[in-house]
């Protein structure tokens, strides 16, 4: 067996939150081995968040194009590919290729090892025959892969995961997309805008099932006007492949298509990190962590395989914290200030924080030794970028009815907003109050700009500001946001 390596850090997995960590404390003089076993920067930059939303710009260009005819003339499009995948090749991903990505990494002074890293023992961390044991700890961002349901006959086609779909170079004539959530609705309506005909299959009778029913039915209704047929209630019991097409038998129907497209879900590896040989059960769907991203001694998590949301900000969010507390365990153990009980709650600031102390300082501005934040998650948001776009924040109605939360909803259509009603956008704004405390619990932003509208609602969850007081704000006319107003009106 290698002989172990003492460095003073190991990150296993780059992704997101894993990169970020990893990066911001080599610059703060640690010595990090930071592990990949694909390419560092994870899912979003190359089959995510970034080439995704370069389809959602050149779709949403498509519709807005047609809509010409509807305010301004004619306008004749012929919907190319090329283009898209073009820049997705060469702008996003530089052909899925990570090399920026490594050496942005040891150009902070990170060493990076190309691998599946397993943890082996206490701080320990094996990559093939290479054993690191870490000084200070280990922090695994190790992200989610698709979860592919065990529908008869699926596993042995070629369907597409989240990765064909965003590296086609050639568009399929008819796809099937098992699939109604954010990831599932987003891709449907970019091919359809490209002139694929879309049928998406989905279990729970309505699409994206996790947010408000008004934003599922705006959401299936867009899709619609775009030639998407979409099959709620339906499971799935079979799938066959005929060399050419695609049949998903259901509840005695069967749909057809060029290809099938698979985005049922994510699922954590936890089984494959070793995280037993630490005492981890890994039979759990993710990796349970507290407030400061702790999931055992000397063991941090970061991003998706916490389960605390599948988002690129949650990663980033989480990453702020690890990397303070790091670097607060790391000063302690030299023998710092004693940082214990001066935790502080510091939602959305934990970018914000760094220097703990000694010679070691992280990003650019200075808290005092101990203020490592803990994770509030109370505010977080969401945007699933169809057009409308579907923003939201905090609790669902439904949720918070569960919660025993006295509930008070305000809900507005945007089309009785003037800014709606000149643009012709269907949309809405829906707001959960918490009426005993006052305050905004959760809210929900569909429209053209429904993510950026989103971010007011954001402000007001994560600050709990008084009802009283947003309604005595000015909203400028005539923006879609205005419709905020009309909507704290309707609180009863
Ligand atoms: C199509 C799509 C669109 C999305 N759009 C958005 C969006 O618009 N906004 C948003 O916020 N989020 C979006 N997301 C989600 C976002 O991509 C993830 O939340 C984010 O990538 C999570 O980062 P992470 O650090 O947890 O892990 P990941 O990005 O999944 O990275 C994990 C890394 O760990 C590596 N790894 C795994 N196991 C090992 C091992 N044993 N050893 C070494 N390395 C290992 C992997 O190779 C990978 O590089 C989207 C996701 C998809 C699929």
């Amino acid at each position: 067996m290698a002989e172990p390596e003492l460095v003073d850090v190991v990150v296993v997995g780059l992704g997101v939150g894993g990169e970020e960590v990893a990066g911001r404390l080599a610059e703060a003089g640690l010595t990090v081995v930071g592990i990949d076993r694909g390419l560092v920067g994870g899912e979003c930059p190359y089959w995510g968040c970034v080439p995704s939303k370069m389809m959602i710009r050149a779709a949403n260009a498509l519709a807005e194009a047609r809509r010409v005819d509807e305010f301004a003339g004619t306008a004749q499009v012929r919907p190319d590919w090329a283009p898209v995948a073009k820049r997705i090749r060469e702008e996003a991903t530089d052909t899925w290729n990570d090399r920026a990505a490594v050496d942005r990494f040891t150009g902070k002074g990170g060493r990076f090892v190309r691998g599946a890293g397993r943890l082996d023992g206490p701080g320990r961390v094996r990559v093939d025959d290479q054993v690191f044991q870490a000084r200070y700890g280990i922090v695994v961002g190790t992200g989610t892969s698709p979860s592919v349901p065990p529908i008869d006959g699926l596993a042995d086609t070629p369907y597409w995961t989240n990765h064909q779909a965003i590296e086609v170079e050639e568009l399929p004539g008819s796809l099937l997309v098992l699939g109604g959530g954010a990831i599932g609705l987003e891709l449907s309506q970019v091919f359809a805008r490209f002139g694929v005909r879309v049928t998406v299959i989905e279990a729970s009778d309505r699409v994206l099932a996790v947010e408000e029913p008004e934003a599922s039915e705006v959401a299936a209704k867009a899709l619609r006007a775009d030639g998407v047929t979409i099959e709620t209630g339906v499971k799935a019991q079979r799938v066959s492949h005929d060399g050419a097409a695609f049949t998903v038998h259901a509840d005695g129907r069967e749909f057809t298509g060029d290809q099938l497209l698979v985005v049922t879900g994510r699922r954590a590896h936890l089984d494959e990190l070793g995280l037993d040989t630490v005492g981890i059960d890994c039979t759990q769907r993710y990796l349970p962590v507290d407030g400061r991203l702790h999931a055992a001694d000397g063991i941090w998590a970061v991003g998706d395989l916490t389960g605390e949301g599948a988002f690129t900000h949650i990663a980033m969010y989480q990453a702020a914290i690890v990397v303070a507390d790091v670097l607060d365990h790391v000063r302690r153990t030299r023998g710092g200030p004693d940082a214990s009980g001066t935790a502080s709650v510091v939602g959305g600031a934990a970018g914000v924080v760094s220097a703990v102390g000694g010679s070691m300082s992280a990003g650019g501005s200075s808290v005092a030794p101990g203020s490592v934040p803990v994770a509030d998650y109370r505010a977080l948001p969401r945007v699933t970028f169809t057009d409308p776009e579907v923003g939201a924040v905090g609790l669902t109605e439904q949720q918070a009815r569960e919660r025993g939360i006295n509930v008070q909803v305000g809900f507005t259509e945007l089309s009785s907003s003037t800014r709606g009603w000149i643009h012709r956008a269907d949309g809405f704004i829906k707001l959960v109050a918490d009426a005993d405390q006052g305050v905004l619990v959760g809210a929900t932003s569909v429209g053209p700009a429904g993510g950026e509208v989103l971010s007011g609602l954001v402000v007001a969850v994560h600050a709990a500001v008084p009802i009283s007081q947003l309604r005595h704000m000015i909203y400028a006319y005539p923006t879609f946001h205005r419709a905020i107003e009309t909507a704290l009106r309707e609180l009863s």
